[in-house]
C-alpha cells in the first residue's frame, strides 16, 4: 500500500513540476526569413530559418530538412535540392509545409510540455487578407494550440523597441524583413497608416546577383549573395568614408571556371539603389498623408527601424537626409518583433487588447 501511495506520490509531483515549468503561453515570429519562438520564462527558445528542403537523388526524395540546416545546404550540395520557403511575403504561401515546419519547431524546443496544449500568440502582417490571416491561425490550431491569437507585427515590433504605443502618441516604424517592408503609424495601440511594398532581404539579395553579373560578369549564389549584403552593404557613402571591400568567388560566365573578384562598398550602393528610392518614396508618400497631429509626434520622435533590413548601412543615414527625420535602430532590430511578443506575454493582461482572433 506504502509503494502505491509513494508511486502515486511521485507521479504527482512529476505531473505538478511539469506543469510548472510548461509555458502554457508561447510567441511565435514566423517571417519570411526566420522563425523564432519564445516564451514569458525563457525568452527566445527558437531561431531557425524559415525554410524547408529536401535532397532528391535519383529522384527519390531523402527526407525533409527544417530551418537552418536546410538553408545551408543551398548550393552546395552535388544533389538536386529542393528549396521551399513556405512563408511567402510574410504570409502562409504553403499551408501544409507551413504546418509541418512549425509543428516541427515547436516540437524540438517544447517536447515534455507538449502534453499541455499552449496558447500561441503570433505575429501577423498588417496587409495580410482576413483569409490568410484565417489560414495562419487554423495552422496554430492544427500544431496543437488551445488558443491561437494573432498581433499585428508594427505594433507589437514597436512593443519591443519600447516605443509608447499604449498612448495619444504617434510613433512611426520601418520593418524591413526577407519579402516584404512595411511603414507603419501607430497610435493607441493601433495602426493608423500603413504601407507595405514587396520589397525585402530576399529581392535585396537578388539585386546583388543581378548587379555583379552585369558588372563583373560572375555568377554568385543567393546564399553568397546575402553573405555580401550582411557584411558590406550599404546605400549611401559619406565623404569621409572609405568604402570596404569584399573577396568574392563565383563562376566567370564568360569562361565557365570558379573566380575570385574583390568588390567595395560602391558596388552595394549601386545594386540597392532601386530598394532604397522605393522605400523613400513610400515613407514620403505616408508623411504626407498621415494627420498633422500625428506628424506633430513623429517629428519629435522620428523613425524606428527593425527587421534584419535595419542593418542595411547608412540606411539610417538615408532616412534622415531625406525626410528629415531622426531614425532609430534598436539593439539587434531583427529581434524587435520577438522582444515585443515576450513582453506581450510576460503581461498577458496589460496587453491582451492587441491581440485578436480572426473570424
Ligand atoms: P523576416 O521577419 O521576414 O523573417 P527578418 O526581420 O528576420 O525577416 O530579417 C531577415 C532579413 O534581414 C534577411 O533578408 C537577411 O538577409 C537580412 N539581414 C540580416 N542581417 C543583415 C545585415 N547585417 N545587413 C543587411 N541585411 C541583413
Ligand atoms: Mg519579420
Amino acid at each position: 500500500m506504502s509503494n502505491f501511495k509513494n508511486f502515486f506520490t511521485k507521479i504527482t509531483n512529476k505531473i505538478k513540476s511539469l506543469y510548472k515549468n510548461s509555458s502554457n503561453i508561447i510567441g511565435i515570429d514566423l517571417g519570411t526569413a526566420n522563425t523564432l519562438i519564445c516564451t514569458p520564462e525563457k525568452g527566445i527558445i527558437l531561431n531557425e530559418a524559415s525554410t524547408i528542403s529536401y535532397i532528391t537523388e535519383n529522384g527519390i526524395n531523402s527526407g525533409y530538412l527544417y530551418g537552418t540546416k536546410a538553408k545551408e545546404l543551398i548550393g552546395k550540395t552535388p544533389f538536386k535540392i529542393e528549396v521551399i520557403n513556405p512563408v511567402d511575403d510574410g504570409v502562409v504561401s504553403y499551408s501544409n509545409l507551413t504546418e509541418d515546419m512549425v509543428r516541427k519547431f515547436l516540437s524540438t524546443v517544447i517536447k515534455e510540455n507538449m502534453l499541455f496544449q499552449p496558447i500561441i500568440i503570433c505575429g501577423v502582417p498588417f496587409s495580410a487578407t482576413d483569409v490568410e490571416k484565417k489560414a495562419l491561425q487554423e495552422i496554430l490550431e492544427r500544431c496543437n494550440a488551445k488558443e491561437a491569437l494573432l498581433v499585428y507585427e508594427s505594433i507589437a515590433s514597436a512593443v519591443g523597441a519600447n516605443l509608447q504605443i499604449d498612448k495619444p502618441i504617434g510613433s512611426l516604424i520601418i520593418d524591413i524583413g526577407g519579402g516584404t517592408t512595411e511603414i507603419s503609424v501607430i497610435s493607441l495601440g493601433g495602426i493608423i497608416k500603413n504601407r507595405t511594398f514587396k520589397y525585402g532581404g530576399r529581392k535585396i539579395d537578388k539585386s546583388i546577383i543581378e548587379f555583379i553579373e552585369h558588372k563583373y560578369k560572375l555568377l554568385i549564389g543567393e546564399n553568397t549573395a546575402e553573405e555580401i549584403k550582411k557584411q558590406i552593404s550599404c546605400v549611401y557613402l559619406k565623404q569621409d568614408e572609405e568604402p570596404k571591400k569584399m573577396l568574392i568567388h563565383g563562376r566567370n560566365l564568360k569562361t565557365n571556371v570558379p573566380q575570385e573578384i574583390v568588390i567595395d562598398q560602391n558596388d552595394l550602393v549601386y545594386a540597392l539603389a532601386e530598394f532604397t528610392n522605393i522605400l523613400v518614396d513610400n515613407l514620403n508618400q505616408i508623411l504626407q498623408s498621415t494627420q498633422p497631429e500625428l506628424m506633430k509626434d513623429i517629428i519629435k520622435n522620428g523613425v524606428t527601424i527593425c527587421g534584419g533590413g535595419a542593418k542595411i548601412g547608412n540606411l539610417d543615414y538615408v532616412i534622415e537626409k531625406t525626410t528629415g527625420l531622426k531614425s532609430t535602430i534598436p539593439n539587434n532590430p531583427e529581434l524587435c518583433l520577438i522582444n515585443g511578443l515576450q513582453k506581450i506575454i510576460s503581461n498577458y493582461k496589460q496587453y491582451n487588447y492587441l491581440l485578436f482572433k480572426q473570424i
